[in-house]
């Protein structure tokens, strides 16, 4: 049978037809485990007994409006991520790389109003930040970039959890604005970012008038054990992109910007369409409300450290294991080698899984993941791994 999809994907060949909270079944019946979460999405993971009637009431009251109208469900959820966050104001979109075109765009008009006309920003070697062309352009990965360019310019690339690098820029380019990074990268290879990195980073952004923009896209909402992975450190970014978990699987992406940066963008400056849609604000006001109501992110610092522990023990000592990384429920873990194999066969044992970066396991479940499904996690991915790295 010809497909009619693009080829833009390596999938596996079965479909999912539904799920319950950390289990998926597949057109087959057959159920797996949810160890990827639709790539860090599925918040308080599948046919959550408070998030589905809430939006069956709202896609039956108003899915779409414009943003012609006033919009009090944008305001309530703008109004709880500034509390979250300590920042000030937000944008709505639908998708991480429309929120890091967004910060991207807020930088460059930051550079232009205080009179720099070709303005510059420092981004990370590894980062992922979409596939637009000015996010790919921002993005460390030479794979994402291929055949794509001419790449858009006005970026200088620097290595992860390298400050004096960023100060050599400081004192040699006048033109750079802003410096843009994962708190905590994703597509990377889950490489956090060091809590005294984020904070001189804090520091030399006040000292040239810079700002600070962190991609929370993936890491944030609760994932690493607080709202934003950037709070471990106790500092505030200017501005914050966000989106996968924001909407528990309902397409959001949002801007958050605190006072350097949340009135840079003026009216006709910016706009989307079906950015701040009702649906959407439903699932991203019921997504955090739930989240608080239920203590998930509690949740996801506890059962995340359970599951760190137990592929430390399971893992611990093997030749060809690398590194287990991360922080609550965003776990890497690098071996030696490129591992893409183990994804069909953790699935075949029962278990969604990611490898990214060729040979990281990625495990970004549902935020509402117990500790019985951590072990379970563990008891399918030790023997797995273990069994892959004895093969010469
Ligand atoms: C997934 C991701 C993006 C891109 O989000 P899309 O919704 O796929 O456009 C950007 N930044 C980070 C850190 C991500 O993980």
């Amino acid at each position: 049978m010809t497909s009619h999809v693009m080829n833009t994907y390596g999938r596996l060949p079965f479909a999912l037809s539904h799920g319950r909270g950390c289990r998926v079944w597949d057109t087959d019946g057959r159920q797996y485990l949810d160890g990827l979460g639709g790539i860090a999405v599925n918040t308080l993971g599948h046919g959550h007994p408070k998030l589905v009637p809430a939006l069956q009431d709202q896609v039956a009251k108003l899915i779409h409006c414009s943003n012609y109208y006033a919009a009090p469900m944008q305001e309530t959820l703008a109004a709880k991520l500034c509390e979250l966050s300590g920042l000030d104001a937000v944008f709505f979109c639908s998708t991480g790389l429309e929120a890091n075109e967004g910060a991207l765009k807020i930088a460059r008009k930051f550079g232009h109003d205080k009179g720099i006309e070709r303005p510059e920003i420092i981004v990370y070697e590894k980062a992922f930040h979409g596939r637009s062309i000015a996010t790919l352009s921002a993005t460390g990965n030479p794979k994402v970039q291929a055949g794509f360019g001419p790449l858009v310019e006005g970026f200088v690339r620097v290595p992860l959890n390298d400050l004096e690098a960023v100060r050599e820029v400081a004192r040699t380019n006048p033109n750079v604005v802003a410096v843009f990074l994962e708190t905590v990268q994703g597509e990377g290879g889950i490489n956090p970012t060091r809590i005294d990195i984020l904070q001189g980073l804090r520091t030399i952004c006040d000292q040239q008038d810079w700002l600070l923009m962190l991609d929370e896209v993936q890491c944030g909402i609760g994932r690493t054990g607080k709202w934003f992975a950037h709070q471990w450190a106790g500092i505030l970014p200017d501005v914050m992109p966000l989106a996968k978990g924001l909407g528990s699987g309902v397409p959001i992406g949002a801007i958050v910007a605190g006072p350097r940066a949340a009135t840079v963008l003026q009216p006709g400056n910016h706009g989307t369409t079906f950015g701040g849609n009702p649906l959407a604000m439903r699932a991203g006001i019921e997504t955090l409300r739930i989240m608080e109501e239920d203590g998930v992110m509690a949740n996801a610092a506890a059962v995340g450290a359970r599951l760190h522990a137990g592929l430390a023990e399971g893992l611990g000592g093997v030749a060809g294991l690398v590194e287990i990384r991360g922080q609550g429920l965003m776990v890497g873990i690098e071996l030696d080698r490129p591992c893409g194999v183990l994804l069909g066969q953790a699935a075949d044992a029962g278990l969604l899984i990611s490898v990214t970066a060729d040979s990281v396991i990625r495990l970004v479940p549902p935020l509402i993941l117990t500790a019985a499904e951590a072990d379970e996690m563990v008891a399918i991915l030790v023997p797995l791994i273990r069994a892959f790295l004895a093969t010469p």
